[in-house]
């Protein structure tokens, strides 16, 4: 595989692009595997990646219904953050940002992390209590976490409504190492890098039911043929449920819910940090990417669906918030909105787990966080599938932890759209 690196740039661009390897292989399904993973999106592709690189094993695919990064993956706004208080939520994270931070070199692939800050506004002296708890802890494991006053913030983001704003603005809770990646790149990257280690990657290849036999999973029935495998690990984010079914296991405390986000057209440099801002049961989130569009979202849409569209009135409510907060966009034009199917646990919190079928593992419950989880996500669960038991920083991330009372995040809050604000 042709490394990229500035000599191969040159090379290449003086004898007509000649000498790049394909970026991975369109191979067709063999009759098993050792282990199957179902769902070729960030966290199906870091998996693959990790149980080659830190595991040594080779015989591997990950199938896909569509293509590769097409779901959430290909749909997300892009934050990477770590600003977490409690333990099981803080060390996973943390963990998960330091691998982003060393993640361009580690694929060979530019994934552009961004660590341009994470600025949670302020409104209330309460609000300021609680972010000053969570973040005096965060610092604990180093996160770069920051309070800053109502002077800094004005410095540092001008553009925000201090004169007029309906809650009236107080200060920011800010993480500064967080910030954002290209998600393309970030499946792309993880792609290429599993490939080359000799990883199946198997597109436009449905999984429509799964064998069992003794307790065992034994193969995965596709549109392109029945695939052995010794293990299976589910990592197909909004369609867990559906999978879930086919293996007869009852209800998953998971529902699917849509999340839309929308970008402007490209404007000339407005803001350099994540910005934000949930207080009174609005939602709203906003950076600008490289191009110049504004990235920007909201709550989830008020109603279950595995459809990967959205509807008008969350279109409103976001546009609310943004010129709520942001006035100055009141006449961008918008350029694009889309949506994604959440798989939004009753927690809040994730699954990285075994599961009653012996050799058959769950990696979901990403809610509206799982693109920042793509590392850490892939590392763990590569851990338990080849090792078959959870590494202590995700032990409380299995299915059983409801009826042991865990809290692994402080806030909890679980499908509810308006509760995430
Ligand atoms: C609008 C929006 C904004 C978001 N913003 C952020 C953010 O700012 N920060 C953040 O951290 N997270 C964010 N997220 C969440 C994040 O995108 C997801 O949590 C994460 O991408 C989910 O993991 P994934 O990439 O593996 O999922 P996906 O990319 O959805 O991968 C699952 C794959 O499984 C495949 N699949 C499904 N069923 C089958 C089957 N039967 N057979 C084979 N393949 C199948 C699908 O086609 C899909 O490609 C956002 C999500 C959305 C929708």
């Amino acid at each position: 595989m042709t490394r990229y690196n500035a000599w191969n740039v040159l090379k290449n661009g003086i004898t007509g692009q000649k000498g790049w390897d394909r970026a991975w292989r369109d191979p067709q399904p063999k009759d098993s595997y050792e282990i199957v993973i179902v769902g070729a999106g960030l966290h199906g592709l870091a998996t693959a990646f990790y149980l080659a690189k830190n595991h040594g094993i080779r015989n591997i695919a990950v199938v896909e219904k569509g293509w590769l990064g097409g779901g959430n993956a290909g749909r997300n706004t892009t934050i990477v953050r770590s600003n977490y208080m409690m333990p099981g939520n803080r060390f996973f994270y943390e963990h998960s940002l330091k691998l982003w931070e060393n993640l361009s070199h580690e694929l060979n692939f530019n994934v552009m992390f961004s660590q341009r800050a994470h600025i949670s506004l302020l409104h209330s002296p309460a609000a300021r209590d609680a972010a000053a708890r969570r973040y005096n802890t965060m610092r604990l494991t180093d996160t770069g976490a920051e309070l800053w006053d109502l002077e800094t913030l004005k410095r540092e983001v001008p553009h925000l409504n201090y004169d007029n704003a309906r809650f009236p603005i107080i200060g920011a809770a800010v993480q500064s190492r967080a910030g954002s990646a290209r998600h393309d790149a970030v499946a792309w990257g993880y792609a290429r890098g599993a490939d080359q280690y000799g990883v199946d990657i198997i597109q436009n290849c449905e999984v429509t039911g799964v064998r069992r036999e003794n307790g065992r999973v034994t193969a995965v029935e596709t549109t392109r043929g029945d695939i052995g495998a010794a293990k299976v690990g589910f990592a197909v984010a909004g369609n867990t449920s559906r999978l879930w079914r086919m293996v007869e296991l009852g209800k998953l405390p998971i529902e699917t819910h849509k999340l839309q986000a929308f970008v402007s057209e490209p404007l000339k440099p407005l803001l350099d940090q994540v910005v934000v801002f949930g207080v009174g049961g609005a939602h709203f989130y906003i950076s600008q990417s490289d191009k110049g569009g504004m990235v920007f979202g909201g709550d989830l849409d008020w109603y279950k669906s595995y459809a990967q569209r959205g509807n008008l009135p969350i279109v409103q409510d976001v546009a609310e918030a943004a010129t709520s907060i942001l006035p100055c966009l009141g006449r961008v034009r918008l350029l694009r909105h889309w949506s994604g199917v959440m798989d939004m646990s009753m927690d809040g919190s994730p699954f990285i787990c075994k599961t009653p079928v012996e050799n058959l593992y769950l990696n979901a419950g990403w809610n509206y966080g799982g693109f920042k989880a793509t590392p850490a996500s892939g590392w763990y669960f590569a851990d338990l599938i080849a090792n078959d038991r959870p590494d202590p920083v995700i032990e409380n991330f299995d299915l059983g932890r409801f009826s042991r009372g865990v809290n692994i995040d402080e806030r909890g809050a679980g499908p509810d759209p308006k509760l995430h604000g």
